[in-house]
């Protein structure tokens, strides 16, 4: 049997991408989804993996979700923190529990997941870990204090624990997609995506495919020097 993938959220959009590459590159793969039973059944069909229930953000049930993993499949030799949540607003209009709900799952959720995976790693000698950012932690997004402080914490975590594995062979790195058409960039109103493509050089949307192939070269043992790093791929929108 071949290296373990958990992709958290790899049930729809770019999880779901970065499952079907992942299982090209020969990983097996589970895809950890929230709630939407229908989505992660289809994606079970449709890729031929087994998809695993619980919130990343809750810090029990991911070790115990971890451990589930583990039984069914084997130790976790990589782990993509993807799952991620918007609950917009002004700062005005955002209430704490938008602040909180998108602070414990967009960044505690990659808190949680290291924590079940990151010793098991360790005792291996090699692992891999993938979070999944945004443009809008890099750029700081109107509306969005509680992503944008989610997401760009997720960039700090990324080179903090990338010094902490290093020595173990375990890579830590981030990347920071920006606009990429999926359910999430569907929820934006129409006359404010055609702002957003307008300020995109490439003058598009993003794939979730080419989101997966970042996500592929980081989890190969073509790219063990590559750690604590973020690999922004955005059209051109934003140059960090
Ligand atoms: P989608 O909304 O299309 O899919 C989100 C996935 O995350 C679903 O599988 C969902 O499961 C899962 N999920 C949500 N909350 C939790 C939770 N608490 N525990 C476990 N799983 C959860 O998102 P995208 O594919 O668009 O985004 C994926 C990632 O990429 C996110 O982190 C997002 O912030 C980031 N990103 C996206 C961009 C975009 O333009 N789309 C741009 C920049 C970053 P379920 O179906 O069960 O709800």
């Amino acid at each position: 049997m071949g290296r373990v993938a958990v992709v958290t959220g790899g049930s729809r959009g770019i999880g779901k991408a970065i499952c079907a590459a992942l299982k090209a590159d020969g990983f097996t793969v589970v895809a950890n989804y929230a709630g939407n039973d229908m989505a992660a059944k289809a994606c079970a069909e449709e890729l031929g993996i087994d998809t695993c229930k619980w919130d990343v953000g809750d810090h029990e049930a991911t070790l115990a979700g971890c451990r589930k993993v583990e039984e069914m499949v084997g130790p976790i030799d990589a782990v993509v923190n993807n799952a991620g949540i918007t609950r917009d607003g002004t700062l005005q209009r955002m209430s704490y529990a938008d602040w909180e709900d998108v602070m414990r799952v967009n960044l505690g959720g990659c808190f949680n997941m290291a924590k079940a995976c990151f010793p098991g790693m360790k005792e291996r000698g090699w692992g891999r870990i993938v979070n999944i950012g945004s443009i809008n932690g890099q750029a700081g997004q109107y509306g969005q204090v509680n992503y944008a402080a989610a997401k760009s914490g997720i960039h700090g975590f990324t080179k903090a624990l990338a010094q902490e594995g290093a020595r173990y062979n375990i890579t830590v790195n981030a990347i920071a997609p920006g606009y990429i058409d999926t359910d999430m960039v569907a929820a934006v109103p129409e006359q404010v995506l055609e702002k957003i493509i307008a300020k995109i050089p490439v003058g598009r949307l993003g794939q979730a495919e080419e989101i997966a192939r970042g996500v592929s070269f980081l989890c190969s043992d073509d790219a063990g020097f590559v750690t604590g790093s973020t690999m922004s791929i955005n059209g051109g929108q934003h140059m960090y």
